[in-house]
């Protein structure tokens, strides 16, 4: 068995990172299993090549480990705030922590009194099995299907076996996984809502350091609503007052707020959207509007103090779309539907003759 040469390794990389744009991660499990495998590699892996075997106790263990801090109630220190144990879901407490929470107690905190504890081998064997109905099922789901390039799944009974490779990979790149899955962990804890009685208003901070603030974006709904004939942008749908500034190449990739870049849609047509990019017939209307009212546009939200470039708008979207060809990623379609984003997407930009783009370039 021999290792991933560069190619492989590439394609390892932009799966991990197509894992992270079009993953779904109502909860931060996902975010645990993936430091759990790595971790795992370094722990028990090797170089060779090989697959490996994971037992799930082992893989149970490891995930109470990582949620083994949190289980501890959070004070942010600040005024107004309440110290209570983080949520880890959208909805009901992650039930992870539901399991531990009796042991976290009586140990006082402290991991190497409750691995002594009696009912310890119990309690992982419960993770190991919200690990099994949960995020093994989930973590690999990309674009809405099933991708098994970390693990086989269904999983062979009791273990979890990477994949030939796999191994290796996470070793080598354990740094770069730990510190995304990291980053999205804190992320989705941010931004759950639940966990604004503890944090305050940091939910307003990457906003705040680095965005436009919720005013001015409502500045920019009021002058977008009437060009778009107060339909969203995405489903031709009525909208109302509850329309949401969508960026259409997500923040995520390209965290500017750009003039050209902003389109209206339903709250639930932006959320569904997420951090994808959005389909070719999408990318069409977009291109279209760019031709036909992008003057219009870009000078009607200069005057309320956003960056106006459209020419510089039409690079990123191309960026964009080529990075999404390229790792053979999905685009957002409507609610529950993705298509995967082909070379003609770029093709949209090949004919994109601009006549009346130099207006507003001011550059
Ligand atoms: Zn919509």
């Amino acid at each position: 068995m021999s290792i991933p040469n560069a190619d492989e390794q590439i394609a390892f990389l932009q799966q991990i990172q197509r894992l992270f744009e079009e993953g779904e991660f109502s909860a931060t499990y996902k975010y645990a299993l993936l430091l759990t495998l790595a971790e795992l590699a370094v722990e028990r892996g090797s170089d060779d090549g090989q697959s490996l075997d994971l037992s799930m106790f082992s893989v149970g263990e490891k995930f109470a480990e990582l949620y083994w801090r949190q289980l501890a109630a959070f004070s942010s220190g600040q005024a107004n705030t309440q110290a209570a144990v983080l949520h880890q879901n959208h909805g009901a407490q992650a039930s992870v922590i539901q399991h531990l929470t009796e042991i976290h107690t009586d140990s006082q905190g402290r991991l190497p009194l409750a691995r002594g504890h009696r009912s310890w081998g119990k309690q992982v064997k419960a993770v190991a099995g919200v690990v099994r109905q949960m995020p093994l099922r989930h973590l690999q789901v990309l674009g809405g299907k099933l991708q098994p390039f970390l693990y086989d799944y269904p999983c062979p009974r009791g273990v979890v076996r990477l994949k030939p490779g796999v191994s290796f990979l996470l070793r080598r790149y354990q740094s770069l996984i730990q510190q995304l899955a990291r980053a999205g962990w804190v992320n989705h804890i941010r931004s759950n809502r639940l966990n604004a009685p503890m944090l305050g208003q940091v939910d307003d901070l990457e906003s705040f350091m680095f965005g436009s603030s919720r005013a001015t974006l409502i500045e920019a709904a009021r002058v977008l609503a009437p060009l778009q004939d107060h339909r969203c942008f995405y489903c031709g749908q009525k909208i109302d007052q509850r329309a949401e500034v969508d960026h259409f190449i997500p923040w995520a990739r390209y965290p500017r707020d750009t003039a050209h870049n902003f389109v209206l849609s339903h709250r639930g047509c932006n959320n569904d959207k997420r951090d994808m990019l959005a389909a070719k017939q999408h990318l069409d209307t977009w291109m279209e509007r760019m031709l036909l009212r992008g003057n219009e546009i870009g000078e009607s939200l200069a005057g309320k103090g956003f960056i106006s470039d459209a020419e510089c708008s039409v690079h990123i979207a191309r960026w964009a779309y080529q990075q999404g060809v390229e790792v053979g990623g999905f685009g957002w379609v409507m609610k529950g539907e993705t298509e995967p984003l082909l070379d003609d997407c770029l093709a949209v930009f090949a004919r994109a003759v601009t006549p009346n783009l130099d207006v507003d370039n001011n550059h």
